[in-house]
């Protein structure tokens, strides 16, 4: 905490990777050379082998891949994840195909290996690059350590709607916090060099519009104009592209009725031609085949056409491309040169990740037991968690407590969960290997401190042994059990102060986890309430994967920690912000509504010919709800105090290709050191389109000891002006600016600018 951290991530000095090297160039085509078509299909084929394929116990279906295995008619699988099976199921490929082309092996690695890190959407609530790009570092060793190298990471979907159940996967609802936090992760899983065998090529996904999808219902079809989707959407995946990712995923949703994997204009046109990217895109989990569901492929040979001349290169487990390919090329549907270009770009990054000098690369058993879940990577993991934390109330300064407070009640269905801090996509994290807030708690305090605990309700009620299978089970929700009520309300009165852990069961987001609902299941308000009357004092612990409606509760109670699923060393990471060892610093990524009828709701929304004015019945927005949110975009408290002053630019005035130095003072006016996210938003007052009423287009976390101040310069250029215009360009237009600075999207310190 006492360094300064200049929120630069180290991305940003370094050169990004190039997926063109004219050695390996050389490679894949004397490669290619030596391919019959069945073998260069096959390296457009991935399955899952999630079972052990080889072993005794394999189906049917296992013992079918097992065939094609061994005629090299696979491109790469998924879902195994150990040296040991990787390395049996490389050796099938090795010791029977034809050519011994090496298989690529893929796993979702979201938010950590087996040191889990916080899901994606809190973690960018630390808008802290650089934990953010060790954090991927630190996944894809312990990935590459169990012999992986791919990951489907990053998510790059803007998602404006909580109802969806995979906000938690991304970076939240802004384009360029998405784009610079994609950007740092890309270059943390992937390094300066993907050949190194700490490192694993990562995946842009959902590639296009996935987060989108309307009413927030999971997989469903999303409705993005053209400069919506070009303003909105693509520019984290542009991004991406240039900086070197070496695989883009499609998606499982439409866009205006074109299905994302049958997409051309996105994957041909833009992403391979206009973007000029070099590496492979893969289909989501059957969305090749989906696209007969849609009604948009008659059968597989229509689908398997769609999708490769659209530029899907990879078949995820769909059994499309193997089954019809090859009549397709007979027929003439499909080129020989079409499916050259998908299978130089596979081989290309099978090149680049040394696969072809030596299969087994990644395969080694010391580097399996050595690398994952280190002392150094769970302190790690334990300081991105802190960072990730945002205090969004904090009545009467009831934060930080001291640690040798005479007593202190730990309650909620949450407060004891080594769970469901892992979130959904916890990779390997083990089963109740979460530190849980208790646990955390009573590391913390002094001896002297009494530290009570109550469950008080159930959030759900187990369906499954163990409650190990649930990523892929429905939750049940405890409705009807209140008898634990009475012992959480008898300990909250002999407690000077109550930590409630309350929120969401990790699997109520993620994958399918879509709900009309972002309240509090499992009778955990009725709790709140119950305590509420025997004790004021109630910081609320908050684990959840999606913004909530915390309406009530904000009424409630004077302390809310918007704590996530912080992973596996969260009750150490929470506690480090109760007791005030850390100072909070996170800012939400994404709004937080005051009710689910405001869904979508986000800060960089255009004007209405009618905005909201209250108690005007004929201006935009709702009669029984305000229009702004709760908690908006880039809102973070603290336990010290920023001042924001002297906002200064060199100039008033700059021609298109000017260059503006923008300053500003921020002075720490509390009695603490902190951490603080200067924020930079811009608006350009009239445009060929509506443009937002306001845009971050900049920040930078900077850390001020009590009483310090700090200058904090930015630069405003045309880069950061331009948008898709009218014209169908990305241009900057003339015109007068507003440029505002702050610690959040309300940020009032203003000044004006001329574009000429
Ligand atoms: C998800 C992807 C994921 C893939 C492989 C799909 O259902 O949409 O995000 O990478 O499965 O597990």
């Amino acid at each position: 905490q006492n360094s300064v951290v200049e929120n630069k991530s180290k991305s940003g000095t370094k050169e990004n990777i190039t997926l063109i090297d004219s050695v390996i160039e050389r490679k894949v085509d004397s490669v290619l050379a030596l391919m019959q078509p069945n073998e260069k299909i096959g390296q457009l084929v991935q399955y899952s082998g999630s079972r052990d394929i080889t072993g005794p116990s394999s189906s049917k279906k296992d013992q079918y891949k097992l065939e094609k295995l061994k005629k090299g008619e696979v491109g790469s699988m998924l879902n195994i994840t150990s040296v040991a099976s990787i390395r049996e199921t490389q050796k099938i490929v090795m010791e029977h195909s034809r050519l011994k082309i090496p298989l690529i092996f893929a796993y979702d690695v979201i938010h950590g290996y087996k040191t889990i890190f916080p899901i994606p959407l809190g973690e960018s609530a630390s808008w802290d690059l650089e934990m953010i790009e060790r954090s991927a570092s630190i996944a894809a060793k312990e990935a590459a350590a169990s012999g992986l190298n791919w990951t489907f990471a990053p998510v790059l979907d803007i998602s404006r709607d909580a109802r969806w159940g995979r906000v938690m996967e991304g970076a939240g609802e802004d384009t360029y916090l998405t784009t610079q936090i994609g950007v740092a992760r890309i270059n943390g899983y992937q390094g300066k060099d993907l050949s190194d065998v700490s490192t694993v090529a990562a995946c842009a996904k959902h590639f296009a519009g996935y987060g989108f999808a309307e009413g927030g219902r999971e997989y469903n079809t999303a409705n993005i104009g053209e400069f919506e989707l070009h303003n909105t959407i693509l520019p984290p995946f542009e991004a991406a592209a240039k900086t070197g990712v070496a695989t883009f995923m499609n998606a499982f949703n439409d866009i205006d009725g074109i299905p994302a994997t049958g997409h051309k204009m996105l994957q041909r046109d833009l992403l391979k031609g206009k973007w000029n990217w070099k590496g492979f895109v893969v289909s989501d989990w059957g969305s090749i085949h989906e696209m007969m569901t849609h009604g948009y492929a008659e059968d597989k040979m229509h689908a398997a056409e769609l999708a490769i001349n659209a530029g899907s290169d990879m078949d995820m487990e769909s059994y499309t491309y193997e089954a019809a390919l090859k009549p397709l090329i007979a027929k003439k549907k499909v080129s020989i040169k079409t499916i050259d270009d998908a299978v130089r770009r596979v081989l290309r990054i099978k090149f680049q990740l040394g696969l072809f000098d030596d299969p087994y690369k990644y395969c080694n058993n010391q580097r399996e037991q050595e690398a994952i879940y280190t002392p150094e990577h769970l302190s790690i993991a334990r300081e991105v968690a802190k960072r990730s934390i945002v205090l969004l109330k904090n009545d009467n300064d009831l934060l930080p407590l001291s640690k040798n407070i005479k007593s202190i009640a730990v309650i909620g269905p949450l407060a004891n969960d080594k769970n469901s801090p892992l979130g959904n996509w916890r990779a390997k994290g083990k089963y109740n290997s979460a530190v849980s807030l208790l646990e955390g708690v009573k590391q913390a305090v002094g001896k002297s401190t009494k530290i009570y605990y109550e469950k008080g309700v159930d959030l759900t009620i187990p369906t499954v042994e163990a409650g190990e299978n649930q990523f892929s089970r429905p939750l049940k929700f405890n409705k009807d059990d209140r008898s634990g009520i009475l012992e959480a309300v008898e300990v909250a009165k002999k407690a000077d102060f109550v930590l409630l852990a309350i929120g969401e069961d990790a699997y109520q987001t993620g994958e399918g986890r879509s709900q009309t609902s972002i309240g509090f299941f499992g009778l955990q308000l009725e709790l709140l309430k119950a305590i509420k009357k025997v004790n004021d004092n109630i910081i609320i612990i908050l684990m959840n994967g999606r913004p909530m409606d915390l309406s009530e509760p904000s009424e409630i109670v004077p302390s809310i920690l918007e704590c996530w699923h912080l992973g596996s060393e969260s009750g150490n990471a929470i506690a480090d912000v109760v007791f005030g060892d850390y100072n909070p610093s996170g800012k939400l990524p994404i709004s937080f509504p005051h009710n689910v009828g405001q869904e979508p709701i986000y800060y960089n929304h255009k004007n209405t010919g009618r905005p909201p004015v209250k108690n005007r019945v004929t201006s935009s927005g709702y009669r029984d709800a305000p229009s702004t949110a709760l908690y908006p975009f880039g809102f973070g408290l603290s336990y010290t105090e920023f001042k924001y002053s002297n906002l200064n630019l060199d100039q008033a005035e700059i021609p298109i290709d000017g260059e503006i130095n923008l300053s500003v003072k921020v002075t720490n006016i509390g009695g603490r050191e902190g951490h603080e996210v200067v924020q930079l938003y811009i608006r350009d007052l009239v445009g060929s389109l509506i443009r937002p009423v306001k845009e971050l287009r900049g920040f930078k976390k900077i850390n001020l000891k009590a009483g310090e101040s700090k200058v904090v310069n930015f630069k405003i250029n045309a880069k950061m002006l331009q948008f898709y215009t009218a014209n169908k360009k990305w241009e900057v237009e003339p015109g007068i600016f507003n440029v505002w600075v702050g610690g959040s999207s309300l940020a009032e310190l203003k000044e004006t600018f001329t574009v000429f």
